[in-house]
């Protein structure tokens, strides 16, 4: 048998739009991912393993053939660079928007504005093309209180229903991006493991359909 391939996928919010996904392309777990502390799942194709990891950490993965393929939000990919990898199929799940939000009533400062988030590179890309300068303060959680505490005039966070922001008194004030989920291929993957990883990258698409 060919070696198996790998799919590294992210835990947390995106995994539980990702299962019913994988299980329409007919890739399904042996064991229940929320009730086990194993990182390394097979499935019901002996070909074909899953891996449990942190969402940040998914490029990296399969960037470096640790994993064929992933599954990752546009946030970390951006984040990422992607580097090493194939973004192969918007799979149209765990949809947001990349967002700054401040206070709706509070004039920002005309000098540097202080930003606070966990996207650094996004929101030095988008600052710079924009010509203004900011200050980045690299958060790992919890951006909304940065502007409440007086840490940052404003945040670059994902933003979905509105909730999170509107309960610690932010609003929403530009998009950066549209964010969905994408599986992506390590390069060399696709030339070496070709047949097969081409194939299951097909199942996934089809399923998205
Ligand atoms: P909401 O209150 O619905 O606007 O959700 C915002 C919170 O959920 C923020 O803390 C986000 O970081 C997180 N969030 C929203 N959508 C996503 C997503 N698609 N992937 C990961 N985190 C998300």
């Amino acid at each position: 048998m060919s070696d198996p391939l790998t799919i590294a996928l992210a835990k947390g919010r995106i995994l539980d739009e990702t299962l019913p996904l994988l299980a329409r392309a007919g890739i399904e777990p042996v064991d229940d991912l929320s009730k086990s502390r194993k990182l390394v799942f097979a499935t019901n194709h002996p070909g074909i393993n899953l891996v449990l990891i942190r969402s940040a950490d998914v490029p990296t993965y399969v960037q470096y053939g640790a994993a064929d393929l992933g599954i990752a939000g546009k946030d970390v990919l951006a984040e990422h660079g992607g580097e090493g990898l194939y973004e192969r199929v918007d799979l149209k799940i765990a949809t947001c928007k990349m967002m700054t939000a401040g206070f709706p009533d509070r004039p920002l400062p005309r000098t540097r504005l202080k930003v606070a988030t966990k996207y650094p590179e996004i929101t030095r890309r988008f600052f710079l093309e924009r010509g203004r300068q900011v200050e980045l303060i690299k958060l790992y959680g919890s951006m909304e209180l940065a502007p409440v505490v007086g840490l940052a005039d404003i945040i670059v966070d994902l933003v979905d229903s509105g909730n999170t922001l509107r309960a610690n008194g932010l609003t929403p004030l530009e998009t950066i991006m549209d964010i969905s989920s994408r599986l992506i291929v390590n390069r060399a993957a696709l030339k070496m493991k070709n047949e097969a990883a081409k194939a299951l990258v097909e199942k996934i698409e089809k399923a998205v359909e």
